[in-house]
Formats: C-alpha cells, structure tokens, sequence
C-alpha cells in the first residue's frame, strides 16, 4: 500500500516538502510517489492544496 497522486496535482511541491522519507519526486506532469518507499503515513494528503493525494 502507498499514497498515490492523481491528475489533480498542479505540482506545487507541497507533498514532497512534507513528506518524512523522500518518497515523493517530481515527474514529467504531475508530483510522483515511490510505492517502495512511502510508508502510508498520511502526510501528504493533508497538505495537497488540490486534494490530489490518496491513499490507494
Ligand atoms: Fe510520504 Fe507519508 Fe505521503 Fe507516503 S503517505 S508519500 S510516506 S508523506
């Protein structure tokens, strides 16, 4: 299990600042989570300010 981010993202960076364990990068067009990484802590989701992140 790992957060995921939809096509709402408008890759702010927001996530990516907050989250604890660098899962989160950017990609080609939207902000990308690291399954292998993520430790499904929640984070994210609170931050996202086009609520685009979830929990999968
Ligand atoms: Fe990072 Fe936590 Fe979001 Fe997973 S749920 S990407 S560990 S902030």
């Amino acid at each position: 299990m790992a957060h995921v981010i939809s096509d709402e993202c408008v890759s702010c960076g927001a996530c990516a600042a907050t989250c604890p364990v660098s899962a989160i990068s950017e990609g080609a067009d939207k902000y990308v989570v690291d399954a292998d990484t993520c430790i499904d802590c929640g984070a994210c989701e609170g931050v996202c300010p086009t609520g685009a992140v979830k929990a999968e």
